[in-house]
């Protein structure tokens, strides 16, 4: 079973099955043959229809990934989340969401999709259907798309 098969959902299915459920519908802990990968990994998946807000099919908050339910998980969308949790591990998690909300104020009155602008998003976006990203990813390598083309 190679690496690739593990971000599918079909992976997090199988394991849902023998995670403990929550109130909410489940929780689950990745677990993957690649410790490197892992350590990047967003480590929880919850499923509810509470979060996130209108418009958005998933989430990351601290490492935990809130989705609708129903919403299929695919390779590119994991891997674009797990980018989220690199980031946000390097800037400490606060300074990820101070940084992450200034840069979208700062962006609203600029032309083009603000949320997709925010440089975060650009990096995870970019690399999204590179599944092998976060093995050669360099930290704070959002930074180089503060100033790429706008959307
Ligand atoms: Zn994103």
């Amino acid at each position: 079973m190679g690496n690739k098969l593990l971000f599918s959902d079909g992976f997090w299915l199988q394991k849902h099955v023998k995670c403990p459920s929550l109130s909410i519908t489940y929780c689950c802990k990745l677990k993957t043959d690649s410790q490197k990968l892992c350590n990047f990994a967003a480590v929880k998946i919850v499923r509810t229809s509470f979060l996130p807000f209108h418009g958005f099919s998933a989430v990351n908050l601290l490492g935990v990934l809130f989705v609708h339910p129903g919403v299929y998980l695919s390779n590119e969308m994991m891997n674009h989340e797990r980018i989220h949790s690199a980031q946000q591990r390097e800037m400490l998690f606060v300074f990820f969401y101070l940084a992450y909300v200034i840069e979208w104020m700062v962006r609203l009155p600029m032309r083009g999709n603000a949320y997709r602008n925010i440089s975060f998003e650009r990096e995870a976006y970019a690399n999204q259907r590179n599944l092998d990203y976060l093995n050669s990813r360099r930290p704070y390598s959002w930074r180089r798309y503060m100033k790429r083309a706008r959307h």
